[in-house]
């Protein structure tokens, strides 16, 4: 795992997790187009991978720079824009099916701290909450990125929370969707560093979260993660435009 900064790049072999690379970042200013800390660089990059920047940057997957692998036939080789284009495009999302990935170096982007968090609300607010969401959500800033989620604790009711990711203040912006969501229950949003934005605080917020993961592992039907919408569009939106007209003109 190795970090340029001057470049704002990275370079991550088989085994590191998105926590390493983000470690290995933030002393720079930078981050990385990570998901979930405990996930894996290389299935998640190679798969396409879509975070809390990717409103902003675009999936993990865009951001590679060169793929150093093995392919079927036993050739060490690179591909990146220039060497090997083909297979560098298919690597971009077409996960593991093209070669054994040994290295992958990607961008990093000017990213330190974050308007973070999550709060927990009642349940029955969440048809109103997700009715406002759905216009709501599409006149946001690329540099906004939330989800609403319905979870219910272990033998508890179910609830509604919501996830905030903001590379901007995002009080005033949030206000419509914190409105029809209600008063908290409990979790709130803070400032912190971007390393810590994919953790919600330490509060009951996270202990929700992590009574439903323990609830899953145990296969505990009384505790799921019900459902969630997540923010999509902004940069993603405006890849798939571009891969729409460069397969209208091929
Ligand atoms: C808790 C959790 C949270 C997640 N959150 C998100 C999220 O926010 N956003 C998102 O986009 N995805 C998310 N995912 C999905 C995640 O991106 C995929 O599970 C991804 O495949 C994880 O990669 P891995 O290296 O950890 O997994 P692995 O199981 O090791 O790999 C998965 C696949 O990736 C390929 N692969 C792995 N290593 C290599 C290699 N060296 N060379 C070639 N191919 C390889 C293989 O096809 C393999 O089957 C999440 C997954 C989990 C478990």
């Amino acid at each position: 795992m190795h970090v340029d900064p001057l470049t704002r790049t990275a370079s991550a072999e088989p085994g590191a997790l998105w926590s390493d690379v983000i470690a290995a970042a933030a002393p720079y200013g930078l981050a990385p187009l990570s998901g979930t800390p405990s996930v894996g660089v290389t299935g998640y990059t190679l798969g396409g991978g879509a975070g809390w920047l990717t409103r902003l940057y675009g999936y993990a997957a865009d951001s590679l720079l060169a793929a150093e692998l093995v392919t079927a036939d036993g050739e060490l080789l690179t591909a990146d824009a220039d060497s090997h284009p083909d297979l560098f495009w298919a690597l971009r999302g077409g996960s593991g099916n093209f070669g054994v990935a040994t290295r992958l170096d990607f961008r990093l982007y000017p990213v330190e701290r974050v308007a973070a968090g999550m709060t927990m609300h009642a349940f029955d607010r969440a048809g109103d909450t997700l009715a406002v969401y759905r216009e709501w959500a599409m006149k946001q800033p690329d540099t906004l990125n939330t989800a609403v989620i319905l979870i219910r604790m272990p033998g508890g009711p179910p609830m509604l929370a919501l996830r905030v990711v903001s590379v901007e203040d995002a009080g005033r912006t949030l206000a419509p969707l914190l409105e029809a969501a209600g008063e908290p229950i409990s979790g709130g949003l803070a400032e912190m560093t971007f390393a810590r934005a994919p953790r919600p605080p330490a509060d009951g917020a996270e202990h929700a979260v992590r009574a439903v993961r323990r609830a899953d592992r145990r296969r505990d039907r009384r505790a799921a993660r019900l459902a969630g919408r997540r923010h999509r569009g902004a940069a993603l939106g405006r890849r798939h435009a571009r891969a729409r007209r460069a397969d209208r003109t091929s």
